[in-house]
């Protein structure tokens, strides 16, 4: 049985709103992908700062401890020649070069106690940042994993909603074809207007009994205000 042509414009206005909303979220894909891989990036360069900042940490306190034994060293030679100094002015001398070395030492020390203090905080934060960057991975696997089956999916829907459009198309009368692929190009799903209570949904103008009546037998109409091809509602 041949369908009415209104039929076939509701179905043809249904079908290419759903492919349209299914091309959308194909496309968002990988919008949504660039994004998540931002994300993991970002989680990335958070472990590594972390680790690095460790490594650096117990360099410096290396560095400041092998500092703080030539100044040790240093000191205790400049004691035991302050003992064997004779002249006064080398004495002076000797005293104001250890005050100067014990206040390098203490400098040193403060150092490296903040240093310590400063590792052991990154130290006990570091299982949690590990942890953080192995669940930021899963996530991001998991994700990938359910973006590549969302992707079939929406391809396999759009392929069956492709073929029933071209079912109920192909079924259009010969003379109307053409107007019709005319209007569809410039306007995609916007082409079409379901008719609710005599008004165009499209643009909501009132429409005349006539064109109503019309449209219930099947007859093709354009709203003639805002040019979209009309269908009444179902069962009416
Ligand atoms: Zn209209």
């Amino acid at each position: 049985m041949t369908p009415l042509l209104t039929d076939i414009i509701r179905q043809a206005h249904r079908l290419r709103s759903h492919i349209q909303r299914l091309q959308e979220e194909i496309e968002r894909g990988p919008r949504v992908l660039k994004s998540r891989q931002e994300e993991l990036e970002q989680a990335r360069r958070h472990h590594q700062e972390h680790f690095d900042t460790i490594k650096r940490l117990k360099l410096k306190q290396r560095e400041e401890e092998g500092a703080l034994k030539q100044i040790e060293a240093r000191l205790a030679r400049l004691e035991e020649q302050l003992l064997t100094t004779s002249s006064a002015k080398e004495y002076q001398a000797k005293l104001s070069e250890i005050a100067q070395a014990r206040e390098r030492k203490n400098a040193l020390e403060d150092s490296i106690l903040a240093t310590i203090m400063e590792l052991e905080e990154k130290t006990a934060a570091s299982a949690d940042v590990e942890q953080s960057w192995q669940q930021a991975q899963a996530a991001f696997g998991q994700y990938q994993q359910e973006a590549q089956e969302r992707l079939v999916r929406l391809q396999q829907e759009l392929q069956l909603s492709q073929e029933e459009l071209h079912r109920w198309e192909s079924q259009l009368p010969e003379d109307l074809q053409e107007r019709y692929d005319k209007l569809v190009r410039a306007k995609g799903p916007d082409a079409f207007a379901l008719v609710k209570n005599r008004y165009c949904q499209g643009c909501h103008t009132l429409l005349s009994e006539q064109c109503l009546l019309e449209l219930r037998n099947g007859i093709f109409h354009r709203c003639f205000n805002c040019g979209r091809m009309l269908y009444p509602e179902e069962g009416m």
